[in-house]
């Protein structure tokens, strides 16, 4: 499985869609449940602010292709 379908089918989990409406106030990755409070750069914390996907996981998620 690519990451790309690892991610659409973590995205339809229960706990992650639970997550999801929680993880902007707690500051939390609704993927992985950790605190997101930590980027690299302000592209990775404009992602949180879009997806509210923590840096590591976006590492892993959203590998640089450049
Ligand atoms: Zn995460």
């Amino acid at each position: 499985m690519s990451r790309v379908q690892e991610l659409i089918s973590l995205l339809a989990e229960k706990e992650v869609v639970a997550r999801a409406s929680i993880a902007k106030a707690h500051r939390i990755c609704k993927i992985c449940g950790e605190p997101a409070d930590y980027f690299y750069t302000p592209r990775a914390e404009l992602e949180y602010s879009i997806s509210m996907i923590c840096q590591s996981c976006q590492d892993y998620f959203f590998p640089k292709e450049q």
